[in-house]
This record gives structure tokens, C-alpha cells and sequence, in this order.
């Protein structure tokens, strides 16, 4: 079934009401309007979903699960119209490696054509090329790729060439907006000069920071690298758009548009076993029942936070 396409999308919540248009990204806050939490949309305005724990590649740091787990192609879908249903506003697929689950691009065409979610994903971006990445365009609303130091740097944790990321990134131009994730470490970090080139010479319209995390195969990022990371997005003054992952964002100078819609009202996750949770590291989440993802929502929301030793 298609849904009729709204071209721009309300929501409600906290900090007022919120217009929202997946094809330009553009959101509008009207924050002179005080909505009752009655009112508030009950979904959270973006939800990631790990599709697949495959992947493969096999990085030094990887966050993922080793295993093969996969999601429900149907149950997912089901999901994602409620999600939708209730003023989510989008989807960001992760794994594992997203372009590996098999009905990958019937996935994204039925969530175009039956909700007005946008669509994006994060991928190491070696398989985006030919017809996949042609019929894909039509469907992918932002890429995020991951990117890890330069040249060498690159190369050794990902055993992949780097020109070859080089060439995929460049083939995304003027078809699918793209921005670039850099996992920072005592290893990358002597790499972002070059690597915020790279991003402003391609195009890409943002560049986020991800300070590396101790989760599966990951070591926290040391003080040191933190410190430097620190002073270089302060001394910063080219034109891509820098982001931080929320728990590093202390002592920087941020935009927060929507400070009031926290938590789960935010965001959350659902896991490539189909395990709702409040983040992509946390180890505990509610199994979703059937097509009840609001019910574990609920759930969810009354347990305690989680924290990251
Ligand atoms: S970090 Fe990403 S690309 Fe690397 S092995 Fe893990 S899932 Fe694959």
C-alpha cells in the first residue's frame, strides 16, 4: 500500500512544535507554542535500527555484536508505519554492514512509498557503486560513512583501500547527500586536518566527531586525545558542519535545537534482534512483542538508565 506522501511532517513536543521535510532535511521549530505533555507526539522523533550483525569487514574497534543476527524484514516494517504513526520523523539503519541485509533496497523502497519517515543509514561504503547504489539514490535520504583516519591510518583498520573509499564517496556526489562519521583515537586523531579536506573538497555536509567508546572491541578514547580533539574543533574555522557525539559534548560550543525533548522522547535503538533500547551500547534492552513496539517502549521508559563503565 502507498501512503499518501505528506511533504512536511508535524510533531509535537516539549519545546513546541516542530515542522519537518525528509526530501531537504529542513526543520522548522515553532517554540512560541507550549504543548501539554498530553499532546506530546509518543514516539521518539528518531529511531536507529541495526538490521544485521553481519559485516565484512573486520575492524579493530567494532562496536558490533559478532554474530548474525538479523531483523525481521516484515516485523520491521510493521514497526516502522506505528513509529511513523506516531510522529517519528526518521530512520537510521546500522549494523553490522546495512547494505548486506538481504532485502536491504525492498526495505527502503516500502518505507518510502507506505510512511513519511526519512531514510538514512551509516556504512563503511565499499558496496556503494553500479546499479545498487543507482536504484538506492531514489531511496537513501542522507549516508553517513564511516571513516577512520586517512591512507595508511585507514588501511590498517579497515583493510581496505583508501582510494577506493575516495572513489565511493565521490560517486555520491550530487546523487544522495552524504556526511562523514570519524571515530577518533590516539591512532586517527594526527589524521583530521586531512580528513576534514578530504570532507570539504567532496562536498560533505557534515563531519561527526565520534571519540572512540569502550564497547565491544573499542577502548575508551584517552584524556590526551581527547584534549587535542578539543583544541582542534576549537581552532576549527572551515565550512562542514562539525558534530559531536552527546556524551563527549562537555566544555564545547554546541547547538542543541530541541533542548527540552530528551531520552527516549529523542531517540532510541532497536537492536538486529529486534531488542528496543535506549542506545546502540547499551546490553539491555525489552524484547518487542509482535507489532507492540509502543508497549516496549513504554516499558522501556520507566526502567533506569544504563551507564557506560
Ligand atoms: S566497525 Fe562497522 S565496518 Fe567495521 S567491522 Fe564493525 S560493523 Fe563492520
Amino acid at each position: 500500500m502507498v501512503v499518501p506522501q505528506q511533504r512536511i511532517k508535524l510533531r509535537s513536543g516539549p519545546d513546541g512544535l516542530l515542522f519537518f521535510d525528509r526530501q531537504s532535511g529542513i526543520n522548522i521549530l515553532v517554540d512560541e507554542i507550549k504543548v501539554p505533555l498530553e499532546k506530546w507526539s509518543k514516539a521518539p522523533r528518531q529511531i536507529s535500527v541495526a538490521l544485521t550483525n553481519i559485516c565484512d569487514l573486520s575492524c579493530s574497534h567494532c562496536y558490533a555484536p559478532k554474530d548474525t543476527s538479523e531483523i525481521d524484514f516484515e516485523k520491521l516494517l510493521t514497526w516502522l508505519k506505528i513509529l511513523d504513526s506516531n510522529h517519528c520523523l526518521g530512520i537510521g539503519f546500522g549494523g553490522g554492514e546495512p547494505t548486506l541485509y538481504p532485502r536491504f533496497l525492498e526495505l527502503c523502497k516500502s518505507i518510502q512509498n507506505e510512511t513519511n519517515l526519512a531514510i538514512t543509514m551509516t556504512t563503511h561504503g565499499h558496496t556503494l557503486y553500479g546499479s545498487f547504489l543507482e536504484k538506492l539514490s531514489k531511496k537513501m535520504h542522507f549516508i553517513r560513512i564511516s571513516m577512520d583516519g586517512v591512507d595508511s591510518t585507514y588501511e590498517a583498520i579497515r583493510k581496505r583501500p583508501f582510494s577506493q573509499l575516495l572513489q565511493r564517496m565521490a560517486s555520491l556526489k550530487g546523487l544522495i547527500p552524504f556526511g562523514i562519521n570519524y571515530m577518533v583515537n590516539t591512532a586517527t586523531i594526527k589524521d583530521l586536518d586531512r580528513a576534514i579536506e578530504i570532507a570539504e573538497s567532496l562536498e560533505a555536509r557534515e563531519f561527526l566527531l565520534l571519540p572512540e567508546e569502550p564497547v565491544g572491541k573499542g577502548k575508551a578514547i584517552d584524556s590526551q586525545t581527547k584534549y587535542i580533539l578539543q583544541e582542534w574543533i576549537n581552532n576549527y574555522s572551515g565550512k562542514v558542519r562539525l558534530s559531536i557525539s552527546e556524551r563527549h559534548s562537555e566544555n564545547l560550543l554546541t547547538c542543541i535545537p530541541l533542548v527540552l525533548e530528551k531520552g527516549l522522547n529523542a531517540y532510541a535503538h532497536i537492536d538486529a534482534k529486534g531488542i528496543l533500547k535506549r542506545t546502540s551500547f547499551d546490553l539491555h534492552g525489552i524484547k518487542i512483542q509482535d507489532a507492540d513496539i509502543m508497549g516496549a517502549l513504554d516499558i522501556l521508559k520507566r526502567r533506569p538508565e544504563e551507564t557506560m563503565t
